[in-house]
């Protein structure tokens, strides 16, 4: 079983997949938990290069370093991860490009669009459950600047870009309502656990 988690910065998304793993491992499961972008070493230094590398790549280079970086991630760890059976728990996957580079960076240009959903098919891999968790986003900055730490590149951007990228999140969430569940992240994390946990369940059955 393949769940990826979504959603902007903020919205409690590693809470989140920390809970599940938790609930799965107690269950006696194999799981696997990774990250996008990143997840093996080469792919993890592209993530370094993406977000902190402090280089600017046109949008179509962009995207492209995003795909070589999940390639790695799919052949080398998910794929042989869910063959032995294993649950595999991503932080993030194919939907975020999708929203921040799609529609965030992209603005929803439809050769944009067109190309990551290429690339996206050329992958092979599509998540059995999506969790597209959503806040509003003044609570998410609120969340964030609490947080503290270094921020990258994406963090910094502005409002506009953000709400661009929520509402690519609702866009595919509505466009793939067979594997994807919008949840409001404005609610108690374990009241959110409880959800993703019953929903999980449910496919494990
Ligand atoms: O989920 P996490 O906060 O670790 O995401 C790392 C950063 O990567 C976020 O700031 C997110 O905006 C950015 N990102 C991105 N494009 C992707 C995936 C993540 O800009 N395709």
């Amino acid at each position: 079983l393949f769940i990826t988690f979504e959603g902007g910065e903020g919205a409690g998304k590693s809470t989140q997949v920390a809970l599940l793993e938790a609930h799965l491992r107690a269950g006696g499961r194999d799981v696997v938990r990774t990250r996008e972008p990143g997840g093996t070493p080469g792919a993890e230094a592209l993530r370094d290069f993406l977000l902190f590398g402090g280089h600017d790549l046109s949008l179509r280079a962009e995207i492209l370093a995003h795909f070589a970086a999940r390639c790695d991630h799919v052949d080398r760890l998910i794929r042989p991860a869910l063959a032995r059976g294993a649950v595999v728990i991503c932080d993030r996957f194919a939907d975020s490009t999708m929203a921040y580079q799609g529609y965030g960076i992209g603005q929803g240009d439809p050769a944009t669009i067109g190309l990551i959903d290429a690339l996206t098919a050329q992958v092979g891999l599509v998540p059995d459950l999506t969790l597209v968790l959503a806040l509003d986003r003044a609570r998410a900055r609120q969340r964030l600047d609490a947080r503290g730490g270094r921020s990258d590149r994406y963090e910094a951007a502005d409002e506009a870009f953000h709400a661009r990228v929520a509402e690519g999140f609702e866009t595919i969430a509505r466009t793939h309502a067979g594997r994807c569940v919008h949840l409001s992240a404005d609610q108690p994390a374990e009241a959110i656990a409880r959800d993703v946990a019953q929903r999980v369940d449910a496919r494990l059955t």
